[in-house]
């Protein structure tokens, strides 16, 4: 197919498709789809070979944030049954930490709910990242704590915070359709101010949220334009008892379909499954580690995803290998400029993104996507509800259970 050829030379020169050819990406048929995730799949080999880098999240404070993200679980008026606590002191984050390293995770994504951090937050984040660092030799860390205020960022970046996530989300029209507390330009802004305090910046999208494509194209070439290492694409996990619990459109083709738009705009950048793997690729995952070169290991923030071990073992089945901490994440030109102008971030260690964020219905952010365990599921048809397939999180942080790592 032209259309994929063309692709495929313009994401091994970085060049920026069209809009009209990512949204030709997304109106593939589904008897194309394998040879739409093979020539992405090129492109993600020529800049990150057979990798899979792994991530894992703590969630650090859960629940009881006073914004209103529709797709948050965590969100103010929340009626899921989430896991809610306060901040976890340094040394239990550092524990739980230390499980998702143990299971071969290279960077910790350090979550908490809420607006955005007080100066005292911040503090005792700092300590936390004091933490996990004195533990665990080589370790990246991502905070992920909503909106930045002037100067948060520097002060992140100098108690050895590697990379900081806030998503996008959606498009910049739509955003008002699911948030009202607070702005895109205000996610734009904390992006910005992570990078300009030589953070490496990770900012993603959600898709499942009722959008068009040409939204999808839109937030993509607007994370494109900011510019993040990388885009941590998640799938809404709609939650019993938010506002957009009734969104199951999703199928696994179109999850393969938005993850391979996103590999063409976004070639050279890390590009990550966040929230909602399970639940929407389900028995498809595999084929999108030919598209995604970083996945979140095990638990997202207030959903269960499959076991640790199902992760790895899926990894190796598919013929790729997880992505030691010896190794950058990013290739040479990327990692160099983060060398460059990110003194305290441990550019030797790769450096890139950050935790799915701030969002997420699935994790991505916020919030987390999951589920479930290993026994598959029967093919659901396009757009029916299955609730069955999120678990909320009953263990790791904040519980007397051992995390799923
Ligand atoms: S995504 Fe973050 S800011 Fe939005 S409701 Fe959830 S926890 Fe709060």
């Amino acid at each position: 197919m032209d259309l994929l050829n063309t692709l495929v030379d313009k994401g091994l020169r970085r060049e920026l498709p069209t809009r009209e050819e990512a949204l030709a990406v997304l109106a593939t048929s589904d008897d194309d789809l394998l040879d739409v995730v093979a020539a992405a799949g090129k492109v993600r080999r020529h800049w990150f070979g057979r990798r899979v880098k792994l991530n894992y999240l703590v969630n650090l404070k859960s629940g009881l944030c006073p914004e209103d993200c529709s797709y948050c679980s965590q969100r103010l008026g929340s009626k899921a049954e989430i896991l809610k606590y306060t901040w976890l002191k340094p040394e239990d984050a550092s524990r739980a930490a230390a499980a998702g390293l143990a299971g071969g995770a290279k960077r910790v994504c350090l979550v908490a709910s809420g607006r955005g951090p007080t100066d005292r937050d911040v503090d005792r984040v700092s300590r936390t990242i004091k933490a996990i660092k004195d533990e665990n030799e080589g370790v990246e860390v991502c905070a992920c704590l909503g909106l930045l205020s002037d100067g948060q960022a520097e002060r992140l970046r100098d108690a050895g915070a590697d990379a900081y996530n806030h998503n996008l989300n959606t498009s910049e029209s739509t955003y008002g359709d699911i948030t009202t507390t607070h702005t895109y330009a205000d996610r734009v802004d904390t992006v910005q101010k992570a990078h300009a305090a030589g953070l490496s910046a990770c900012s993603g999208l959600i898709a499942g949220m009722g959008e068009s494509d040409e939204d999808l194209v839109d937030v993509v070439f607007s994370l494109r334009e900011l510019d993040p290492d990388s885009v941590p694409v998640n799938f809404l996990i709609p939650f019993e008892g938010t506002p957009l619990a009734k969104e199951w459109h999703l199928t696994p083709q179109r999850c393969l379909r938005i993850l391979a738009m996103t590999r063409f705009v976004c070639p050279d950048v890390e590009v990550r499954i966040a929230g909602g793997r399970e639940v929407h690729l389900r028995s498809m995952q595999p084929l999108a580690l030919h598209l995604a070169n970083s996945i979140f290991l095990g638990d997202y923030l207030t959903s269960e995803g499959q076991a640790g071990k199902a992760d790895l073992d899926m990894i190796a089945d598919a013929g790729f290998e997880v992505e030691g901490a010896d190794r950058v994440t990013l290739p040479e030109h990327r990692a160099a400029r983060d060398c460059g102008s990110h003194p305290s971030a441990g550019c030797g260690s790769a450096g890139d993104t950050g935790c799915g964020g701030h969002d997420a219905g699935g994790c991505g952010s916020h919030e987390g996507g999951g589920i479930c365990g290993s026994a598959p599921a029967p093919a659901p048809a396009a757009d029916e509800p299955r609730p069955d397939l999120v678990a909320v999180r009953r263990r790791g942080a904040g519980t007397d259970l051992a995390p799923n790592a």
